[in-house]
């Protein structure tokens, strides 16, 4: 489904991307690890075409993705979630949900005039399909609450949902269970878990969580310092002598 190959990101100086190469296969769930300032969100952010690569090669779905203009991307069945929250705050949980339908292209009508009817039923199909999704999610009692003030297990999951609304093909979750109690790790992994299936996304997540890598992850790729340096099953990267150095230094 994804094929990175020799992809490198400059900036100044820093070489935020050395060459990395691997491939994402239809229905896996690959997790992307590796210290900070690896280059996990470069890379993403060069998924998404938010950052221009110098070298390199992204085949999505056999299309080259990097001669896609960065609006078009989602319109590919690409979504992303950030690090930092990127809700609207003063939102309620449902029209949060709704803005990542609309924002990824489902619903190019917007511009179309509101009063057709079509669009009123577009609206409806939508809604419904929110709240369908709140429900699968376990957020339907907050949906008509503003985003803020809402715990940050919550939260995380708002974004999920968001993200699924737009029926993405490929799912990247940018650090999805920073900042949870392991609690809140655990049923988001187990959400997790459920949605991919059901909504038959492959998926990429950036975590530092190695408890949720494990029980959710397919397939590990870890960087360092913007390189690849090791790559297989969740056990294996773990065990890693180079993964564990760069996590934990030399001694
Ligand atoms: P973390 O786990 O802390 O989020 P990361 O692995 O996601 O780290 P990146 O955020 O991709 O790392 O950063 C990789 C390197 O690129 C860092 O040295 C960072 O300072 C640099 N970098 C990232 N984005 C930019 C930018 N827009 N301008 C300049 N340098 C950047």
């Amino acid at each position: 489904m994804l094929e990175v190959r020799d992809l490198t990101v400059r900036f100044g100086g820093i070489t935020a991307l050395d060459g990395v190469g691997f491939e994402v296969r239809h229905g896996e769930t690959v997790g992307l690890i590796g210290p900070n300032g690896a280059g996990k969100t470069t890379l993403f952010n060069c998924l998404t075409r938010r950052y221009r690569a110098d070298a390199g090669t992204v085949r999505y779905q056999g299309a080259d993705l990097l001669a896609v203009p960065p609006h078009a991307v989602a319109a590919l069945g690409i979504a992303r979630t950030f690090q930092n929250l990127g809700l609207f705050p003063r939102l309620s949980v449902r029209d949060n949900v709704l803005v990542g339908a609309h924002h990824h292209g489902r619903a190019g009508f917007l511009s179309a005039g509101m009063r057709l009817p079509g669009v009123r039923r577009e609206e409806e199909r939508l809604r419904a399909e929110a709240d369908g999704l709140l429900r699968r999610l376990d957020l339907a009692h907050v949906a008509g609450h503003p985003a803020a003030g809402l715990p940050f297990g919550t939260l995380k999951r708002v974004e999920l949902a968001r993200a699924l609304a737009a029926r993405p093909r490929l799912l990247l979750l940018d650090e999805p269970v920073n900042g949870l109690n392991s609690a809140e790790v655990a049923e988001f992994a187990g959400t997790l878990r459920a949605v991919r299936d059901d909504f038959e996304v492959t998926v990429v997540v950036v975590e530092h969580h190695m408890g949720f890598v494990m029980g959710t992850c397919d397939r590990v790729v870890c960087l360092d310092f913007g390189r690849k340096i090791a790559e297989g099953s969740p056990a294996e990267v773990q065990q890693n002598p180079a993964v564990v150095e760069a996590y934990l230094g030399t001694p």
